[in-house]
């Protein structure tokens, strides 16, 4: 048996009338760059995460980034977020000449230990950049009440977690602004490169849209100095249809998540936690073990496929070097780049994939 990490092919061929359909309706149109495709799915998506705007955008790091510049942060400004992420979060940040100032990782949840937040904060500081790792939001409430104490903003890092909800609220709905990416294997992917902003603040909504078409408020009238990264009509056009089948693919990683939570009883690995305020998505399915190449080999052999989000983290990173963290800055996050793994995890695995899947890993942590 074969067990692939994600696969995207077993999503495609389930919509695919669908998705050939919209594809032919903008090549009808031919209304390319901001179409109406895009313009209906900035609707839709923002009614789907409970907010007043969405605005597309060509990656979720740009999403990121233009969120930031409308919210003004630029060089000189601290940006709070995690050591344990991917490095878009950061690359957003140093993008505007802004810095990353990293906090670890709260062991339980492997997002933002809020505990640490208030010791990160400076007179520089702008913003938090709090991520929702694997799916599964950062407690918001918390954050908000030390954002507003100290007048920062709060963007949130949405790209692993399109859907989740926190206390019942969506994620990317708390802050002034969120991100999500439309990278292909996110629980909402297209079929390339795309991303959004979401806010309910006016200002920042319009910011957005001037910065990712030129800096113009109408046609060859230029208020500031823009880019061009804009949603293409296609992967609007793409992400509507898939729009639609978005909650029940996310249930369908929630069964496999609990599938998965009920089957792993050994206890040499160690299975996620959802907290009480989350309803994750399950972007990604992260366990814990020693031993973890042994572990990812024993199960190569075997045909099941694995990842590792993430294996070294932002601090560690070359790029990231001029920073100035020692390796020892992040305790849980630099111990858990060693032991995480990711299990193979998406809307179309099987039953019998999973139990495949948790059958060798027995059998793996038995025998060592
Ligand atoms: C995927 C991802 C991004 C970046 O999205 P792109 O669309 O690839 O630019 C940013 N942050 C996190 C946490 C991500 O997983």
């Amino acid at each position: 048996m074969k067990v692939p990490f994600v696969d995207l092919g077993a999503q495609r061929d389930s919509i695919q009338e669908e998705v050939h359909e919209a594809m032919a309706g903008v090549l009808q149109r031919t209304d390319f760059i901001l179409g109406q495709s895009v313009k209906l799915f900035e609707e839709e998506f923002a009614a789907y995460c409970e907010v007043k705007h969405a605005i597309g955008v060509d990656s979720g790091t740009s999403a990121l980034e233009l969120a930031l510049r409308a919210c003004d942060i630029g060089p000189g400004d601290e940006v709070i977020t995690v050591a344990n992420t991917f490095i878009a979060t950061t690359l957003a940040i140093s993008c505007c000449g802004a810095t990353p100032v990293l906090i670890d990782i709260d062991p339980q949840n492997y997002n933002m230990d809020i505990n640490l937040l208030e010791a990160a904060i400076t007179e520089r500081t702008k913003a938090i950049m709090p991520v929702h790792l694997y799916g599964q939001p950062v407690d918001m409430d918390a954050l908000l009440a030390l954002a507003n104490k100290h007048n920062l903003k709060v963007i949130e890092d949405a790209a692993q977690a399109h859907g989740a909800r926190y206390k019942g609220r969506r994620a990317g709905s708390a802050g002034h602004a969120a991100a999500f990416s439309f990278y292909p294997a996110k629980n909402l992917g297209a079929y390339g490169d795309g991303g959004i902003v979401v806010t309910n603040d006016d200002t920042i909504a319009h910011n957005v849209e001037m910065l990712r078409n030129y800096g113009q408020t109408k046609k060859y009238h230029h208020q500031m100095k823009g880019f061009n990264r804009r949603l293409d009509t296609l992967q609007a056009a793409i992400l509507r249809v898939k729009l639609k089948y978005l909650d029940q693919w996310n249930a369908n990683r929630r069964q496999h998540a609990t599938r998965y939570n009920e089957l792993l009883t050994h206890n040499g690995i160690v299975t996620p936690q959802v907290m009480d305020y989350a309803e994750p998505v399950w972007h990604l399915y992260v366990v814990r073990v020693d031993n973890r190449e042994n572990f990812q080999n024993y199960l190569a052999e075997r045909g099941i496929s694995t990842g590792i989000h993430y294996p070294i983290p932002i601090h560690l990173q070359p790029a990231y070097l001029d920073l100035g963290y020692p390796a020892g800055s992040f305790p849980i996050t630099e111990s858990y780049a060693d032991t995480i793994v990711s299990l193979p995890m998406f809307p179309e695995l099987t039953p019998q994939a999973i139990e495949y899947v948790v059958e060798n890993i027995h059998q793996f942590l038995t025998n060592t």
